[in-house]
Parts: C-alpha cells; structure tokens; sequence
C-alpha cells in the first residue's frame, strides 16, 4: 500500500497535549510553496485506547466542531487514559468558506473515500483518514448536520456492516452517545464516507446528525459534548460510569421513494418538520411558483407513512431537492 503524503506536525506517540496540522501538500493558486493545514490535536497518558473525533468532514456543519472543541479543551492529558486525537476541521478549506465541499477541488469529503494519496486536497486527506489514522483506533466519531441547506433530527448513524459482531459495537456506540434516535446505514449507505472507511478498517464508528441550518444550536450542541464523553466513557478512555437511557427509536431509508423532492423551482411553503411523524396523504409544504405567478400553486403530501428525519431549510428550491427525507422503525 502506498503511503500517505499527508504528515503530521506532532508525535502522535507522545505522552500529554499535542496541537499541531496535518500537513497537505498541494501546489495551487492559494498555497504554491507550502502546505494547506488540517489542525489535529492530540491527548496522549500511557498505553489505552485510541479513540479518533472527526468533525467538519462537510465545512458548513459547525455543532460537531463545537462540541471536540468543548471537550478537548476541558480535559486533560492526566485525567485519560490511552489518547483521543481530534480533528473539529477535516476538510478544513469548506471550513473555512463555511462550504459543504471543498473550495479547492470541488469534492465532497464524505463521498471521497477510499481517497488516494496522488490525487489532489481531498483525496489526499481521506487517504490519510482510511490509511494511517482509522487503523489506529479503537473507537471513532464523525460529527455531521445538515449544514446550510438542511436539518435534521439529531441521531446517531451505525452502519450495518457485513460483519455482525462489528455491527454489534457501532450499534453500542450509538446507544451510548444518547441521542433519540439511531438512523441506521444499511443498503442506502455511500460507500465512499467514513462509515464505510470505518468499515473497512474493521474500526467500531458511529457518525451523528446534529440539527443544522449552518449554525450552532446550544441545546444540540450540549447533547453533542455529554454523548462524546459519553462515549469516552464506554471506551475506557475517561473513567467512570455511563449511566442508563431511555433506548434511541431505530429508523432505516427502506426505499428512496418515501422521501419527497422538489417537482419544480419555487418557494417551498413548508408545513412539517424533522422528528415528526408521518402518514401518506399528509401534507408536507407546497410550493409556490413565484415567479411564474400565473400558475397555480401545488400541494406537496407524503406519499408513505414513515417518520420525517430531515427536512430542507431552504426557502427557494430546485427541482430535484430533498424537501422531506423519510425513514421508516426498525428492530
Ligand atoms: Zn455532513
């Protein structure tokens, strides 16, 4: 296997606080000599668990690297055990634009996977990601939301692996990071994110959905920090006990056809919202064709009974946007 150019600025062996970049060497209009930084930090005591926290995979999802922040900086290398590496900004060009995909190559991180070390910004980092860092942990965390465009019902996202004891451990992490709800990944999984970089690695992983329309929401965002040191907790890597909760409702996308998309360009009057429960007839928004005022107005139902995860923020929408995306109960 090829190895990965991407290298970090810290030890990632050493003992105690480690801040540092991952260093991406692309020459480009912005960067022609140096280097474009993904910042990493590292909390090091001793041999222990491994676990890695990844947040801004996509750059307009800011409660995930939030809450990293909030945790890494009130803990200290003495009060863990083993190490928590930390990346609150992995495609940190998107970041910094507060943009879903990269402003450099145009590529969406969670769609880049398995990568490749001669490609460009993106690749490069999701290579690094499946390659060198996922193979080091016991434990690992993406936190997502629905950015700028969407939001979605906070949830805990396991994929259901081919091997069912791993299977078993994401759904664990899950549980333990205490949101309501658990969208599990099945067959409607992309195969280039980090669920499935996970996956492959044979890593327990668990990525979440925290709310989103492109900002921080405080109640999201404190669910978010106490589910990590939840999670810490269940690993071994902060001590203590992780106390018992209400079981997440398990949902799944059993069909693309629940979910409803835009059948045309418009204002989308929207009348239901993520959490809520839904059933075929039901009215989910209409959309007003404000600029062809002369044509009627549609009223858009749900076609299928189910359970709404996510529904858009946009006001204006395209034909083809996901307007309400629909999920149905597991076991
Ligand atoms: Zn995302």
């Amino acid at each position: 296997m090829t190895k990965s150019a991407v290298t970090p600025t810290i030890d990632l062996g050493a003992d105690g606080r480690h801040v540092g970049d991952l260093r991406v060497r692309w020459s480009d209009n912005s960067v022609p000599l140096g280097y474009h930084p993904v910042p990493i930090l590292s909390l090091r005591n001793g041999a222990g668990p491994v676990v890695v926290l990844i947040a801004g995979t996509h750059g307009d999802e800011f409660e995930g690297p939030s809450a990293i922040m909030r945790v890494m900086g009130a803990l200290q290398p003495d009060e863990i055990r083993g190490q928590i590496i930390a990346i609150p900004a992995l495609n940190a060009p998107a970041v910094r634009q507060a943009a879903r995909v990269s402003p450099l190559d145009g590529v969406n991180l969670n769609r880049a996977f398995p990568g490749n070390p001669m490609g460009g910004v993106t690749d490069q980092v999701a290579y690094y990601v499946e390659t060198a860092l996922l193979p080091m942990a016991d434990a690992a965390v993406d936190l997502h939301s629905g950015g700028s465009a969407s939001f979605f019902t906070p949830c805990t996202l396991p994929t259901r692996t081919a091997d069912a004891a791993l299977y078993a451990r994401n759904l664990e992490l899950a549980e333990v990071f205490g949101l309501p709800h658990i969208w599990v990944l099945g067959s409607f999984n992309d195969a280039r994110s980090v669920n499935s970089a996970a996956e492959r690695a044979g890593v327990p992983m668990i990525a979440a959905e925290l709310g989103g329309c492109g900002g921080v929401d405080p109640v999201i965002t404190d669910a978010t920090e106490a589910g990590l040191m939840r999670v810490l907790r269940h690993v071994g890597v902060v001590q203590g006990q992780v106390e018992a909760l209400p079981a997440p409702r398990k949902v799944e996308i059993t069909s693309a056809e629940h979910s409803l998309y835009a059948p045309g360009e418009g204002v989308f009057d929207r009348r239901a919202q993520a959490g809520q429960d839904v059933k075929a007839g039901d009215i989910a928004g209409t959309l007003h064709y404000v600029l062809e005022p002369r044509r009627p107005s549609e009223v858009i139902a749900f076609a299928h009974d189910g359970m709404v995860l996510a529904h858009t923020n946009r006001g204006y929408v395209q034909r083809g946007d996901m307007l309400m995306m629909v999920v149905r109960d597991v076991d």
